[in-house]
Formats: structure tokens, C-alpha cells, sequence
């Protein structure tokens, strides 16, 4: 289909063209924020006829244009004045320049590759230098009269057919305007973009759309004006506390703004500047994720859901409704309050937010019995990326209407849409568990014990460590973890008191029937608890030991054995360290890569080890991940995880709800810029 979508409006300051300024460069104004526009997608051509500047230049490597200045090797044909950008390559780009006035095109995003006609979205032309100068700038809005600013070579243009008309596009709210337009030297009043408007109407123009040329300050002190004082943060110290989610991924970028929402409005503000924009917005929660979700890209709006964390409990439904940023320990207390329990409990409980749980569906120790995040998912508040807000679910156990799109926002790690309120279920208090920990000489001998305890009973808790994991947490507890040991289970029965002896006893006589070399059980809670949390500050104990990749493979229970082993010989093979903890009675082990960063050799092998154990699981009919998600850092193993036909479903989901790709880009999975690229 013919698309031909172009505008070209005249803004002309009087007093600038009264006192011209310095000439700038194209590099001046121009910040292209894709790196790669694809050479054969790109055309130059005739526009006004005027001649380009000699230091107006492209920079093209590799068949890709990657920067515009004046230090290029491909200068703008003289006669070139505007540039086509045809295709799918995804972000604004320069059209050329003339004198003091600018002819800006950008590339149609649904254009197909191989369409022949030049898909261009409209941008403008204005000449304002205080405007040229501006940097970082991505999005234009023209206002003001044509009347009053006409460039007789542009009208000329357009009016003989040398520009590709039709169609203008002007987007509606700019011109019933709010007040930031009045504060634009070129702009008169909105009655002046009516004029415009109807001057081009009187030309067969059908349908307008309005960009300003504003810099990056200007851009945000919109977005400051739209929110409540202290929610937008743009000092880079402070900003420097949103890039890192707990993977501390060294290719994190550096925000343009970070917006620390109050409330769903906040949110659906920030969600709906930043789609006018074509800003990316990372969502975070409280940052404890462990595969990069929540850092940050360059120039992304993080929306931080931290300051947002009302909880009430309804105990009558057992049901509580939270904001998104209340700590996972915090509901669990609010519920207690009530004689009530939320079940999902990651070790990090006490420094992870509901809505990080919901986004990457989170699992913990006690899920072995009782379940992972989406088991106890009710309801959501979902803003989605148009800025609209879909309310799914609610307090009702039951409910089969419709498609079951709250399950699709459970573990879309930021890309569908930002939950800004969760229902969930609430069970009644658990029982005091009574707890038991068996060493074990052999690493077999702690999987096989695993594998017989699950085929006869399910205990609330079954915890592995494998020595390497035991020595970091010795080394931090003292309190006499026995370090000769090549794995130790931490078993836990939530029964009520007979029946979890009777279980207690039965797994005692498991360990022992393996060989384990101790076995020792309590039903006194605060001994019980001494092992759980030495189990759940495995990760920052072995964090003491260096830089860590961390994996989160999952396979069939009886495969759980060979992962360990097969973990093992990796860790041998690339000569790096692998310590493994694993929620063992659920297949999900953290193979913890410890690696001295600042050693390359090191750093290449554990990289190979990284991807190595993701294989493995893959190979075991096992997953990349059981619960703390792909994020950045796992997104290469996807396409062999998924297979083709489940990938290119994932990317259809995300494009019907996400079509401008700005919710969380980069993460889990590279957006396919082409509807083509989704045929397996
Ligand atoms: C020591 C330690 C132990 C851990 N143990 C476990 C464990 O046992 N089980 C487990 O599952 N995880 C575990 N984790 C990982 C982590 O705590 C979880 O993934 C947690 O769910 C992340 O929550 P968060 O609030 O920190 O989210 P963040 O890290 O801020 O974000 C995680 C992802 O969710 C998205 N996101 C966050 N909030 C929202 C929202 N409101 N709307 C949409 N998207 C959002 C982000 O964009 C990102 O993709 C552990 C982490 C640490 C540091």
C-alpha cells in the first residue's frame, strides 16, 4: 500500500531573519539517536534546490550512516537539501539544511523495506537559531502562522510538487495548546496554527500533525510542569541511583530523566511524554533484579514505582491491593496484621518491590509448596505504552472472562505495559515450620535425596548449596557449616505438628539412606530460621568473592543432577569459579559465575561459561530462567529457548501492545523492526 506521509511547515522568526546568525553545522542540532541507519534505505534528493554547505557531511562505516558533522567522508551533494529516509530504520533524521532553515524527515515506522516510495512522518522546517543549537533534540512541533513565517523557496516547493505532498500531520493537542507553546519566541497563539492548518487545507492537506524544535531542558521542564514538584529528577548524581539494577551491568546507560511516580496518574503522565517523544522508559521497582531489567539505556526515562507503596488488606476476600513499589516483606506484614500470609517469598523479600515480583513473576523458597508470583495474582492497573491504563482482574477467585490478560503482564518484565496497583491473594498464616539441614559428601547424593523426597511429599522449603556456596556463607556466618561438604539440603515441613515429625522423619531417613554425613532437624524456629537466612545471603556471600554473572536455569526435577554435574564440568572446563544455589525441589538453580572483572582472560571465560550453562539447560529440557527473568543479559538465549514459532508470537504481543517499542527496549528480547521479520 501507497503511504506517502509528509509535511514540511515553515516557522520563520522575523527577528532572527532580521539579524541572521552564525551558520550552524548539521552536527549542531542534529543528535541521531540510532546509530544505524541503513545506507540503502536512505535517499537523497532534490528539495528546494538550494546548496548544502561544505562542512555538511554524513559519516558512513559499514553501510551505515553513523554520525552527522563535518569530519565525514561522504559530504551532501551539493544540491541537496532534504534527504529521504525510507524503511524501517527507526528514528528521526535530517533532511537537509538550506540557509538558516532546516528540512527535517523521519523515517515511516511501518514502512516496509521494500517499498519504492519514499514513507516519510512529517517533520518541519523552522529558522530559529536559538533552536538550531539545541542538542539531544528528537522531536519537533512546528506552530505558528505560515502567514506570517513563509519561506517563499518552501512554499514554492511544495506548491510545483517538488515536495511529496499530500499530507500534513499535526498533532491535535499542540494546537488548542498547552501553555508551553505561548513560551516559544516563534509561536504567536494557537490561532496562528490555525492559520497554518488552514492554509495548507486550502492546498488539499487532509490531516496535520505539529512538532516544535525544543532542546533537552526545554523538553523536560514540560515534563516537570505536567508533575508535582520532587517527582522528576534529572541532576545526574541523583539520577546515578536509578542505573544499575543488582546484575550491575557494565553497559548501563545513563537516563535522560527519571520520574519517581506518587500515583497511576504520574505514570500515565510520564508514559504519555515520553510516547510523544519517542522516549524508551525502563520501569523500576526496587532494583534487586538480577538479570539487568531494570537498568537503565541512554536517554530512557526510568519511571521509578519506589514512592508508590499504599497496601490495604481486605481480610473478609483474603485479598490485598498494593501499590507497586511496596516491598514484598511489607505486604507479607500487612497481611499478617490480619491473621494472613502472601505466600511468594524471594530471598531478597525484604529489598524487592511487588510490582519487580509481578513483572518477573518471582519465585522463592517456600514456591516449592505454595506457588510462584502469579498463583496469588488477582487483579492489575496496567499503563500502558499510549499512556491509556487497563484495569484487569480484581478481588475474585474466580474469573474466566475474557482472555487471561492479567497472566500476560505477570512476567512481562516491563515490556507490555507498567503496573501501577496489584490484587493479590492471601492465605491463611503458615504454620510454624519445623526445619531440617543434611550434608552430604557427593553432589549425587544430594540431587538423588531431592529427587525421593519430591516423589513422596512436598515440603515447604527444599533449599541446595553446593561447598562452594557453603564456604562463602561460612565465611561470612561462623556458624559451623561443615566446608568439607559437597552439598547441603535445608528441608522445611509447614504440616500441622504430628504430621510434619512424620515428614521430618521420613526425609531424615532419605538423607541417611543417600549417606549423608549429618543430619540435623529442630521444630524451634529461631534455629530453623539461622539456616534459612544463611541460605538466603548465599548471593551477597558469594558476591564478597568478585564480580558475578548470575544464572537462573531450571529443568525437569530428574534432569537436576546432570544440570548440577554438567555445571561442574563447565566451571572445570573455563577454569572459573561456579558456586550453585538452588531451590532444588522446584529444578531452579542459581549457578552464581564468580570472575575477577578487571582480569580479561577471566572475564571472556566466564562470559563462555555463562552462555555455556544456558546451553546446557536448554539441551536438558530445562529453561533459561525460572524466575528472575531474561532482562538484558539472558536475551541472547531466547531465540534457542523459545524456538521460532513462540518467538515470533512473543514479538507479535509486543508489537499489537507496543507498537512504538519505547516500554523497556533492550530488554528480553530485540524488537524486530519489520512486521517481516516476524515470519519464522
Ligand atoms: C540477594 C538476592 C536474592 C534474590 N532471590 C530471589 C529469589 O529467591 N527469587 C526471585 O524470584 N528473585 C530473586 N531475586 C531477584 C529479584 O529480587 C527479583 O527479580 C524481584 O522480583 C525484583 O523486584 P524489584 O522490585 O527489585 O524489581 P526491579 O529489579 O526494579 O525490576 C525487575 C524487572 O521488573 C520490571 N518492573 C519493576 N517494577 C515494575 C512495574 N511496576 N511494572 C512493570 N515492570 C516493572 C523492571 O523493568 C525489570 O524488568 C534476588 C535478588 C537478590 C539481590
Amino acid at each position: 500500500m501507497r503511504r506517502l506521509l509528509f509535511a514540511l511547515m515553515v516557522v520563520s522568526c522575523a527577528t532572527c531573519l532580521a539579524q541572521p546568525q552564525a551558520q550552524p553545522t548539521i552536527k549542531d542540532f542534529i543528535r541521531v539517536q540510532s546509530p544505524t541507519i541503513a545506507l540503502e534505505h536512505v535517499r537523497v534528493i532534490d528539495g528546494t534546490g538550494a546548496a548544502a554547505k561544505a562542512d555538511q557531511t554524513i559519516v558512513i562505516s559499514g553501510g551505515k550512516i553513523t554520525a552527522m558533522g563535518n569530519a565525514g567522508v561522504v559530504p551532501v551533494p551539493a544540491d541537496a537539501n532534504r534527504m529521504d529516509m525510507t524503511g524501517d530504520s527507526a528514528l528521526p533524521g535530517l533532511v537537509g539544511m538550506h540557509d538558516h532553515l532546516f528540512y527535517i524527515a523521519r523515517p515511516n515506522l511501518n514502512a516496509s523495506k521494500k517499498s519504492e516510495e519514499p514513507l516519510l512522518t512529517p517533520q518541519m522546517t523552522f529558522s530559529s537559531p536559538r533552536l538550531y543549537l539545541a542538542s539531544g533534540v528528537t522531536t519537533l512541533r512546528t506552530t505558528g502562522s505560515i502567514e506570517t513565517y513563509t519561506d517563499l523557496n518552501l512554499r514554492n516547493a511544495i506548491d510545483t510538487g517538488q515536495l511529496p505532498g499530500p499530507h500534513i500531520d499535526v498533532t491535535g493537542p499542540y494546537l488548542d495548546g498547552p501553555s508551553f507553546f505561548l513560551q516559544e519566541p516563534f509561536l504567536k497563539n494557537a490561532e496562528d496554527a490555525r492559520q497554518m492548518v488552514n492554509y495548507w487545507a486550502d492546498r488539499g492537506v487532509t490531516s496535520f500533525k505539529a512538532y516544535m524544535f525544543i532542546t533537552r531542558d526545554e523538553r523536560l521542564k514540560i515534563l516537570v510542569d505536567r508533575l508535582p514538584n520532587g517527582c522528576v529528577v534529572i541532576e545526574p548524581d541523583h539520577m546515578a541511583n536509578y542505573r544499575w539494577d543488582r546484575a550491575n551491568d557494565p553497559d548501563a546507560g545513563t537516563p535522560l530523566v527519571v520520574v519517581r511516580a506518587e500515583c497511576t496518574d504520574h505514570v500515565q503522565v510520564a508514559v504519555r511524554f515520553a510516547a510523544e517523544h519517542g522516549i524508551p522508559v525502563v520501569p523500576r521497582g526496587a532494583g534487586s533484579g538480577l538479570s539487568g531489567g531494570s537498568s537503565a539505556t541512554d536517554g530512557c526515562m526510568v519511571i521509578a514505582l519506589e514512592r508508590m507503596r499504599q497496601i490495604t488488606v481486605d481480610p473478609v476476600t483474603r485479598t490485598v491491593v498494593t501499590q507497586p513499589g511496596a516491598l514484598n516483606a511489607e505486604v507479607k506484614a500487612a497481611a499478617a496484621e490480619h491473621g494472613l500470609w502472601y505466600p511468594p517469598d524471594p530471598s531478597s523479600f525484604e529489598i524487592c518491590s511487588i510490582g519487580g515480583n509481578v513483572a518477573t513473576n518471582a519465585g522463592g523458597l517456600c514456591c516449592v509448596k505454595y506457588g510462584v508470583t502469579t498463583d496469588y495474582v488477582l487483579g492489575l492497573t496496567v499503563v500502558l505504552a499510549d499512556g491509556t491504563t487497563a484495569k484487569l482482574g480484581g478481588a475474585r477467585l474466580k474469573d474466566v472472562a475474557g482472555l487471561s490478560l492479567t497472566k500476560l503482564f505477570v512476567g512481562s518484565e516491563g515490556t507490555l505495559g507498567i503496573v501501577t496497583e496489584v490484587v493479590l491473594r492471601l492465605v491463611p498464616a503458615q504454620r510454624a515450620p519445623s526445619t531440617l539441614v543434611a550434608t552430604f559428601a557427593s553432589l549425587d547424593s544430594a540431587t538423588q535425596t531431592v529427587l525421593d523426597i519430591t516423589r513422596r511429599m512436598r515440603p515447604s522449603m527444599l533449599e541446595f548449596m553446593d561447598r562452594t556456596t557453603i564456604n562463602a556463607v561460612e565465611d561470612v556466618t561462623k556458624m559451623g557449616l561443615d566446608r568439607s561438604a559437597e552439598g547441603m539440603l535445608i528441608i522445611q515441613s509447614d504440616e500441622p505438628p504430628g504430621h510434619a515429625a512424620t515428614e521430618i522423619a521420613e526425609v531424615t531417613r532419605l538423607c541417611e539412606l543417600h549417606g549423608a554425613t549429618e543430619v540435623i532437624s529442630t521444630d524451634d524456629v529461631e534455629t530453623g530460621d539461622a539456616f534459612v537466612v544463611a541460605r538466603r545471603m548465599a548471593i551477597p556471600a558469594v558476591e564478597r568473592k568478585g564480580s558475578l554473572l548470575l544464572e537462573d536455569v531450571g529443568v525437569p526435577l530428574p534432569a537436576l543432577g546432570a544440570l548440577v554435574r554438567g555445571i561442574e564440568a563447565i566451571s572445570t572446563d573455563r577454569g572459573v569459579t561456579i558456586a550453585v544455589i538452588a531451590h532444588a525441589g522446584d529444578g531452579n538453580t542459581h549457578p552464581l559465575i564468580v570472575f575477577d572483572r578487571t582480569n580479561e582472560d577471566e572475564t571472556a571465560r566466564a562470559q563462555l561459561a555463562y552462555g555455556e550453562v544456558m546451553d546446557l539447560a536448554i539441551a536438558l529440557d530445562g529453561t533459561i530462567t525460572g524466575e528472575h527473568g531474561v532482562g538484558r543479559l539472558k536475551k541472547g538465549w531466547l531465540p534457542a529457548y523459545l524456538g521460532p514459532d513462540a518467538l515470533a508470537l512473543n514479538h507479535k504481543i509486543k508489537n499489537a501492545l507496543d507498537p512504538q517499542g519505547i516500554l523497556n527496549p533492550g530488554a528480553v528480547y530485540d524488537r524486530p523492526s519489520t512486521l517481516d521479520q516476524l515470519s519464522p
